[in-house]
């Protein structure tokens, strides 16, 4: 099953944790200019293409072509689930990450299905009782102007 992480606790994890400390548990970085390059873990490789941008929080290889955030690196070096990356990050930084339950999205889908229900409750009710009483009008007029042209045949 999906598990839904709201973007706002994604966000708060990235700026709280430093990419370039995370990634350095897996490979040996050295700073160059902007950005941090080493060997790539995802091929092998002597010159290093692997690129670690502390600032804007992604990595890049262009040896062959892997990239992502800090979330998606740990993925792949580890081998878990996005959420799994998420939950050791998120210990990592200290952020408490909301069950899918507290999702406000869902509150609000469950919230406006009620709506809906109640709506179509009342909708039901309010025709009902029109049908009840409109019928016999409805036959009789019918009746009437059925009735009038044979009436003065
Ligand atoms: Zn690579």
């Amino acid at each position: 099953m999906a598990e839904r992480i709201p973007e706002e606790t994604l966000a708060e994890i990235r700026a709280r944790i430093s990419i370039v400390e995370v990634i350095s548990a897996y490979v040996p970085l050295r700073k160059a200019g902007r950005s941090h390059t080493g060997l790539c873990p995802f091929h092998s490789e002597s010159t290093p293409s692997f690129s670690v941008n502390e600032e804007g929080g992604f990595f890049h290889c262009f040896g062959c072509g892997v990239g992502g955030n800090v979330f998606t690196f740990l993925t792949r070096i580890e081998g878990i689930s996005f959420p799994e990356a998420v939950r050791r990050l998120a210990a990592k930084a200290g952020v408490s990450v909301p069950q899918a339950a507290k999702d406000p999205q869902a509150q609000e889908r469950a919230r406006l299905h009620r709506l809906n229900d109640l709506a179509a409750t009342y909708f039901n009710a309010a025709c009902g009782a029109r049908l009840e009483t409109s019928p016999a009008i409805t036959l009789q007029s019918v009746a009437s102007t059925r009735r009038s042209p044979n009436a003065f045949a």
